[in-house]
């Protein structure tokens, strides 16, 4: 069996906001949370605005570092490494961000913003490889040769996603990180970036973490999802398994919401459920909000286990829905 290219390890987070009184308010960001990605999968994330999931991709990126757990990448545990071969690393992981006009310097042209991470990861190149490396890059994300003389406003910001895109790839790295990368473009944008990162995907075997709060685009391009809750993983599974029969009854939520159109005419479904509570002392963290919660469900907190092959989900009543969906799948 081959190692995941990424084995996220009980990733916890807490952020301690300072008070004028006292010792300060206690936030768990992220909680426990373990995944892997196989090489050349897309895993997708997806969840509410505050779940945990750019802090999540923050630590797998190495940006920040994690009150507990561990993210090992190629077998390498990213914060034992020392800083120096933390830097080489780098170049095996890069990110695409939400705003792709805030992620590029106005004042540079796109072939010297797009050439930028190799000036620091591959500095031994001359300057003609580096002008081929970014001719090709270009192309290979759908823009031309003569786009690298010209400055980021000049293009639409489906453009300047794939020269951010452009730029994450460069390096050639085995993991990028996608967060909310097509959030901003509009639908026929958002498709034709989506596509993109498919064909890079066959074309160049990377690897994405693609983290999303539209249920709609992880579901079009992910091969498996982790469904995330106030910091936790709730349910992880084949993507199309898990939005088509959910076994945590926040996933069927989204899975239920209405995809529609945003008046941005960006796709979306959106989540009709309250604004999360606090996580409480001990229970599940959802009872608040769920609809088939139980005495069981405020004492006792569920862990991420195995319901079927490849499906885990957190909940004391997931075998409950797995019996529902199968009784209203049978004919
Ligand atoms: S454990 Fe209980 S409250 Fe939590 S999701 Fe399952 S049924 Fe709902």
């Amino acid at each position: 069996m081959t190692s995941p290219l990424l084995d996220v390890r009980n990733l916890t987070r807490d952020y301690v906001s300072p008070s004028l009184f006292g010792s300060g308010h206690s936030l768990r960001a992220l909680d426990n949370l373990t995944m892997t990605i196989d090489a050349g999968a897309i895993f997708g994330i997806v969840g509410e605005s505050g779940c945990g999931k750019s802090t999540l991709a923050r630590l797998v990126m190495a940006l920040d570092r994690p009150t507990s757990g561990h993210v090992l990448f190629d077998g390498e545990d990213l914060y034992a490494l020392p800083e120096r071969d933390l830097t080489r690393k780098r170049a095996d992981f890069q990110m695409v961000f939400q705003d792709p006009f805030g992620s590029l310097d106005p004042r540079q042209r796109v072939g010297r913003i797009v050439a930028e991470p190799m000036h620091v990861r591959r500095p031994r190149l001359t300057r003609s490889q580096t002008r081929e490396r970014v001719v090709d890059m270009l192309e290979s994300v759908g823009l031309d040769a003569d786009h690298a003389e010209r400055y980021p406003h000049e293009f639409s910001g489906g453009e300047r996603q794939r020269i951010a895109i452009a730029r994450a790839l460069i390096t050639e790295p085995k993991l990028v990180v996608a967060d909310e990368a097509v959030s901003a473009l509009d639908l026929s944008v958002q498709a034709q970036v989506l596509k993109l990162l498919l064909d890079l995907r066959e074309k160049r075997g990377v690897t994405f973490l693609f983290i999303s709060h539209n249920l709609a685009v992880v579901d079009s391009i992910a091969d498996r999802v982790g469904v995330m809750y106030l910091g936790r993983l709730v349910e992880t599974g084949p993507a199309n398994a898990v939005f088509d029969a959910p076994l945590h009854p926040y996933s069927k939520i989204l899975a239920d919401a209405e995809p529609g159109i945003d008046k941005f005419g960006r796709q979306s479904r959106p989540v009709h459920i309250p604004t999360a509570q606090s996580v409480g002392i001990g229970g599940c963290a959802f009872r608040s909000r769920c609809p088939l919660a139980i005495d069981r469900c405020v004492q006792e907190r569920p862990e991420l286990r195995t319901i079927l092959a490849g499906r885990l989900a957190a909940c004391h009543r997931a075998e409950d829905m797995l019996k529902t969906t199968l009784a209203s799948a049978a004919p």
